[in-house]
């Protein structure tokens, strides 16, 4: 039998519409100001390294704050006409089954250290490539490829927002990475549209290929907890995470899997919060009982596309 959510759980009662979208606003033209300042910082003295992880991370929040206002905005029915979100999961996972999933990468420095953590505790992970990244990175993706139990997936092969291009570039995107990823893909190859962003004609087309599509239930939100005070109300929205959590990571994401009792985790292999805290996330979901799985198990079915 499959467990169901509510439709579009994020939404929030309209009552609190207004007050969001005012904080959105706040939100957005902050994240202008943070772009801004973080140019003129990196132009100063950043190393190339952590200004990239930085400007990705910056990327993550603006698609993640674009992606709740229309949520917010957009009426249901036109979300769904124009295939705006497929990676919404309308599904529970199984009981008790956690499926971590590593997106972006892979990423020199962070693939080693996740790699040497699930092999540690002998857990399985689904690694969402950028396949240029892949392609430069040959002999990281060969680790990931050998952890047991490893999935590699099509995360496309530049990791554009396929809501802002056109559908022969989304075409030649899902293609090239298919091309260079083909033989370490599986029997059921899995793709992850970047930032989530889907649309009609590349559903149509991964599916054509034999593809299904993965989104989450877990949103990591592993782009978010670096400044001090933690996530503004909009960015906690835009990732579900609780207020009580807006500074904690290792909390939010433990919450997260215990009310959808297991599920899809989006985490980044960009990001050094997620590598940072995968010990302790393991070592906490195990003492409460979950296992491990991927989305590539019979079990998942129900929770892909
Ligand atoms: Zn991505």
């Amino acid at each position: 039998m499959i467990r169901t959510l509510p439709r579009h759980s994020l939404r929030p009662s309209p009552a609190a519409r207004l007050a969001v979208l005012v904080v959105l606003v706040a939100g957005l033209s902050a994240g202008a100001r943070a772009q801004d300042a973080a140019a003129s910082a990196s132009a100063a003295s950043a190393s190339a390294a952590s200004a990239h992880a930085r400007s990705h991370a910056e990327t993550l929040r603006h698609t993640h704050l674009v992606r709740l206002q229309e949520h917010l905005e957009k009426p249901e029915e036109d979300l769904h006409r124009t295939c705006r979100f497929e990676s919404d999961i309308a599904t529970l996972p199984p009981e008790g089954v956690v499926a971590l999933t590593f997106d972006d990468g892979p990423e020199p420095g962070h693939t080693e250290a996740i790699l040497a953590v699930l092999g540690r505790h002998q857990v399985p992970a689904t690694f969402f490539l950028i396949a240029e990244k892949a392609k430069a990175h040959p002999e990281l993706a060969a680790q990931e490829r050998a952890l047991p139990g490893a999935v590699i997936g099509n995360h496309s092969w530049s990791h554009p927002n396929f809501h802002d291009i056109p559908v022969e570039e989304q075409t030649s995107e899902v293609d090239r990475a298919d091309a260079l990823l083909h033989a370490d893909l599986g029997a059921t190859p899995l793709f992850r549209y970047p930032y989530g962003n889907s649309s009609c004609d590349t559903n149509e087309r991964v599916h054509t290929m034999g593809y299904r599509i993965v989104g989450w239930h877990v949103d990591s939100c592993d782009w978010g907890f670096d400044g001090p005070k933690g996530l503004t109300a909009a960015e906690a929205l835009s990732c579900g995470v609780l207020p009580a959590y807006r500074q904690d990571f290792l909390g939010h994401v433990v919450a997260s899997v215990r009310a959808h009792r297991g599920g899809v985790v989006l985490m980044h292999e960009t990001q050094h919060i997620s590598v940072d805290n995968l010990d302790a996330l393991i070592v906490k979901l195990q003492a409460e009982g979950y296992r491990f799985s991927t989305p590539a198990a019979p079990e998942y079915a129900a929770s892909l596309r």
